[in-house]
Formats: C-alpha cells, structure tokens, sequence
C-alpha cells in the first residue's frame, strides 16, 4: 500500500510489486514474463493478456511504476526513448503543425526535420527559454509544443508552466522530454503538461546496459489513444529489458543524488578554471536559468556542458582525461564524457549546430558515481594538458 505523503524515493522502491500477484507469492521482484500469447480461458472467457505486445504483466508493472512516478494516468513502455518520442508524435495528423524546443536532442531532430514532413506535418523550432518568441510561432494549425528542459547539450530552461500556458490558450498540447531530471527532480505534468516522455537508457536504468523509452500521459483518454498507437506500431519494450527497467529504478533515487552532488562541485570547480570559457549547468548561480529552474525542479540535476577554447584543446583534454568513458549517452553508473559537434548531435548541420551554441569546443559530461575528488583531479590534470598547448601554439 502507498501511503498517502510517501515520498518518490520509497515509491520507487515498492511501486513494481503492489500487484495482486506478487502479494499472493510475496515475490519482492516482479517475475519476467517470456510468454508471447495467454491461454484463454474458454471460447469467449479472456483474461486480462492475450497477446504480449498489447501487454505483459512484467511490462504492466513498470508501466504503473512510471505512472505513479510521474503523478500521470497511464505509463507505457517502448523499445527506446526515440519509439516513445515518436510514437507520442504519432497521434498527429497530416495539415498539423508543432512547435519544437530549438536546443532538442539529436535523434528528435532528425525525426522532426526528416520523418515527419513526408507525413504532412509540419515544425518550427522556437528558443522554448524566450516566452513571447515562443507564442509567436505557434500557427492555427498547432496541435503540440515539445518542451526538453535542461536541455540537450546547453542544459537551456523552459519555464514550464508559461509555455503549458500558451498552449493551453491556444487549444494545443505539450510534450516535454524528461530525461535528464526524472521524476524524482521534475515532475511535469504537475504544471500541467499532457505526455512527459523518458530515454529510460539514461538515468532511469542507470547503468549503460539496456535501451528503453517510457510515456506518461497526464489523462486517460490520451492514455488509451497512445495505448493504441503502441499496440498498432508495435515498439514495445521486451519483459527482460522491462525487469532491468524495474531494478534501475529502485536505485534511481541514490544515484542521482550522489551523482548531482558531484555535478555542483564539477561544474564549480570548471566555473572557476582559466581554461574554461563557459559552463552550462542550472546549479550555478551564473546561469540564466538558474532561479526558474530552481522553481520547478528539485535539483540541477548530474548532467553539465562546458566550452574549451576549440577544436584542439578539446581534443587534448579528451585524449588526457582518464576516468570518465569518451561515449555518446549519459546517466550511468560511470561517467561520460562526450562531444557533442559529432556524437550526439551529428545529425545537425554544422550551421544549425553552431547557431545552437553547439561549437567545436563544447564537452557535455555526466557525472557518474566514481569517488568526486578522483574526477576533479583527473579534469585537473587533463585540463592542465590542454592548457599548456594554447600556450605552445601562441
Ligand atoms: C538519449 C536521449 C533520447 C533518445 O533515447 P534513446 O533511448 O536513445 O532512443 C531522447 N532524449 C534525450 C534527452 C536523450 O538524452
């Protein structure tokens, strides 16, 4: 039973098992189940699954999960963060028209841009963090604003609840990629947004091994609507990668806690080194989203981007640096450094990109949970690397 106060990081913990079978075995893990079709009860008596990509009871436990994470009315579960985002898209028609967080990810760039004009519907990106340039790209035909905030690599920040409200004016939905803050830092459809959206890869499973997205509406009937939309496309997570899912979260709430520590020291830590032109991070006092942010999440989260002086120095420091793995993605139990110019963000023209503020010395770095006084040696130490070069080619 869930008490009525109980806060998010016990919820996390139990939320997988309060189904009728696992209080009857008293299983504190939810079973995978690897059955494709249910036996029927008789000619016309059904139970409750037939068929497993319409639904698995291991799939179902964490979809209620997110669900009651996310404060929302239905949660469902996809084969990665890209199938939820496009399949939450989906409920568009052709002759609609969204608007989309310039700053977005790499991949909903590319589906924005590529997949979805053949399908008639149409974009314009808009600077989500400039309210009035906001509501001026949104046409009659607008039909959803798609919010990513801190977002993707600049960790730029929407105030949620004014956008939710220039869509609500104008008879229009909001779908906001929670990713980098999960709910146990944000939770969206509080201020009113309709789909909150996961790349479950990132901190929800925590620990690089499985690929996964997650949907949450904040009502039932568009619940049913992208219900039926994953059933009819299909891009369903798999029970076993369900089960991993379900195990990630139940540490989610002592990761990210110790991982976002860490990120206030890193980032202040990068804040004051001569080699740094900039770091984006919400926690520092510096940033432009710093006080909204602070309003409508709980933490600035373990994800943070700084900018070297170039090309060069940026590949010195990453040549140099020892701990962190140099990969795309972010969110896992070990830290991740990456560059953005031609990992997560390739699929941008270097002119888009540039204008974005995605240049060639930006580094994004998430924080994992190696020991914080052993990562800031090691950025120390790569950093002094990358220092002594500028001063060899002046
Ligand atoms: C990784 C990521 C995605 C895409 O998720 P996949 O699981 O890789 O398909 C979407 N949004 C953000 C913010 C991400 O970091």
């Amino acid at each position: 039973m869930s008490l009525n106060k109980e806060r998010l990081e016990t919820t996390i913990i139990h939320a997988s098992v309060r189904g009728e079978y696992e209080r009857k075995t008293g299983a504190v893990n939810v079973p995978v189940y690897l059955s494709s079709t249910y036996h029927q009860d008789s000619f016309d008596g059904f139970g409750p699954y037939d068929y497993s990509r319409s639904g698995n009871p291991t799939r179902d436990a964490l979809e209620k999960t997110i669900a009651e994470l996310e404060g929302g009315a239905r949660g469902l579960a996809f084969a990665s963060g890209m199938a939820a985002i496009s399949s939450a898209f989906m409920l568009l028609s052709s002759g609609d028209h969204i608007v989309v967080t310039e700053d977005v990810y790499g991949g909903t760039y590319r589906f924005v841009t590529e997949v979805l004009p053949r399908f008639g519907i149409e974009h314009t990106f808009a600077d989500l963090t400039n309210v009035e340039e906001t509501a001026r790209a949104v046409k009659p035909n607008t039909k959803v604003i798609y919010i990513e905030t801190p977002s993707n690599p600049r960790l730029g920040i929407t105030d949620i609840e004014r956008i939710v409200e220039i869509a609500k004016t104008n008879n229009c939905l909001t779908f906001l990629d929670n990713t980098f803050m999960s709910p146990l830092y944000q939770r969206p459809l509080d201020l009113g947004v309709d789909i909150v959206l996961h790349s479950a890869t990132k901190f929800l499973s925590g620990h690089s091994d499985i690929i996964a997205g997650l949907a949450v509406t904040k009502d039932e009937e568009l619940g049913n609507r992208l219900a039926f939309i994953q059933n009819s496309f299909g891009s369903i997570l798999g029970a076993q990668d369900s089960y991993a899912l379900i195990q990630g979260i139940k540490t989610l709430g002592a990761r990210l806690t110790q991982s976002s520590e860490s990120a206030q020291k890193i980032a202040t830590y990068l804040h004051d080194h001569s080699l740094v032109e900039v770091v984006f991070y919400p926690g520092l006092a510096s940033h432009p989203g710093h006080a909204t942010h602070a309003r409508q999440s709980k933490s600035p989260g373990a994800v943070l981007s700084f900018r070297l002086p170039n090309r060069d120095t940026a590949k010195t420091f990453v040549d140099n640096v020892q701990i962190p793995v140099f990969a795309v993605s972010l969110g896992g139990v070990e830290s991740i450094l990456s560059y953005p110019a031609t990992m997560s963000h390739a699929a941008m023209p270097k002119e888009e990109r540039e204008k974005r503020g995605i240049t060639d010395g930006l580094l994004r770095f998430s924080v994992g949970l190696e020991h914080v006084d052993d990562l800031i040696a090691d950025f120390d130490q790569a950093l002094t690397k990358a220092t002594s070069k500028v001063a060899i080619r002046n």
